[in-house]
């Protein structure tokens, strides 16, 4: 067997599909946001394609904390919490969490993957004979860990709470059942129907489970996501989301009652196993957790620019997939295009939007994925919008 060719071959696959994945090297500048360097030439580039939603990666309040931290804790967190004990730091971060979801107890994990894809599979270890209901947009780490479950599933068309119901109805009310959906699909940027959900699950007696990866920060009073703004927050029976996006650092968690949160604590592996978020993250995400949970005008901004975009775009003639949240796709439906167009966006314009391709979204639906941010000023979005049109048009001529 020659090992080399085979993964020689699996590359050049992709090379061929045009689903080679370049990272571009870049450098982000603290207090410059969106601004970063591009290492491969030293330009100096504007990232429209950061999940660092409210800029809060480089807020001074967590900058501080961390270094406040680092001086007197170190940098590391010295091995799972199982065998090493839990830094103080996180037994605030956690308090934290429980409170700005009105939820009795949280857990953090070290990445909003693993919290989706152990907590799911801990989830069919306690629960006998549990059937888990999926939306068939949900992310890949929900995907992972209901097929590590090896529970029974049903995957429900995106959203369609008819196909949802059908398959519920299926079993008696006793059986135990679970329905996952996210509150806000990443790529279309699209709202799940939390409510609808909710009220399924009364119906046939399912637990909810709703990744706010993308919500939590953005929506709610407290930046406590999207539940929380629609008012649906206390109906769900776990709250599944992030401290890498919107909250600016590393590291996912989930909030629910204690009960809920101890026996998962106590079973899922991912949690068990893995050294736990080192003291100094900790910090940094309970600093900007607490000024979201204070302040509002971030979120303000954020939603100002989205719609200032949105306008912007749709005037000049740029089509964009309609959704009320601050993501905003444009539909390429080519790989090939899309990377091109992005390419070109970076080399001519100093623009840096990722194009996005399969497995991320299906063939045929490649897109470019663009995050403005309250750090974008008006100049940025204007200037964006004019290399957005005349790339997208040299690129339809070709
Ligand atoms: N859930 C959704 C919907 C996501 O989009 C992502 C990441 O992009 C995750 C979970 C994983 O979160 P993290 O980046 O914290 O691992």
């Amino acid at each position: 067997m020659n090992y080399s060719q085979l993964f020689t071959n699996s590359i050049e696959q992709l090379i061929k599909e045009d689903r080679f994945r370049e990272f571009i090297d870049i450098s982000r500048i603290c207090g410059a946001f969106p601004h970063a360097i591009n290492n491969k030439n030293g330009d100096k580039i504007i990232v429209w394609c950061s999940n660092d939603y409210l800029g809060m990666g480089q807020n001074s309040v967590a900058i501080e904390a961390t270094i406040k931290t680092i001086k007197s804790y170190g940098v590391g967190a010295g091995g799972t919490r199982n065998i090493s004990g839990t830094n103080h730091e996180i037994v605030k971060l956690e308090e934290k969490l429980s409170q700005i979801h009105h939820k009795e107890k949280a857990l953090t994990f070290s990445s909003g993957y693993i919290a989706n894809d152990t907590t799911i599979q801990a989830l069919a270890k306690i629960i006998p004979d549990l059937i888990i209901f999926s939306d068939a947009k949900n992310h890949a780490s929900i995907i992972s860990g209901i097929k590590n479950s090896k529970a029974q599933r049903h995957i429900f068309r995106h959203n369609d709470l008819n196909h949802l119901e059908e398959l519920l109805a299926q079993y008696s009310t006793a059986q135990n059942k679970l329905i996952i959906c996210e509150s806000v699909y990443s790529m279309d940027g699209d709202f799940g129907k939390i409510k609808e959900i909710v009220n399924l699950a009364k119906k046939y007696r399912a637990l909810t489970y709703v990744d706010e990866v993308h919500g939590v920060g953005i929506y709610g009073k407290n930046g406590g996501g999207f539940c929380q703004e629609i008012g649906a927050e206390k109906d769900i029976d776990i709250i599944q989301g992030t401290l890498g996006k919107a909250f600016g650092v590393i590291g996912g968690y989930i909030a629910g009652k204690t009960e809920v949160i101890e026996a998962i604590r106590l079973s899922a592996s991912g949690f068990i196993f893995s050294t736990a978020l080192p003291p100094m993250i900790a910090s940094a995400a309970l600093a900007n957790i607490s000024h979201l949970e204070k302040s509002e005008a971030e979120r303000k901004e954020l939603h100002r620019k989205v719609k200032l975009l949105k306008n912007l775009l749709e005037i000049s003639g740029i089509e964009i997939l309609q959704n009320n949240s601050h993501i905003i796709s444009i539909r390429i439906g080519c790989a090939t295009k899309a990377k091109k167009i992005s390419a070109q966006l970076l080399k001519d314009h100093k623009i840096y939007v990722q194009h996005i391709n399969y497995p991320t979204v299906a063939k045929g639906d490649e897109r470019l994925r663009i995050t403005v941010t309250p750090l974008h000023d008006e100049k940025m979005i204007d200037d964006l919008v004019t290399a957005l049109k005349k790339v997208i048009l040299e690129e339809s001529r070709n």
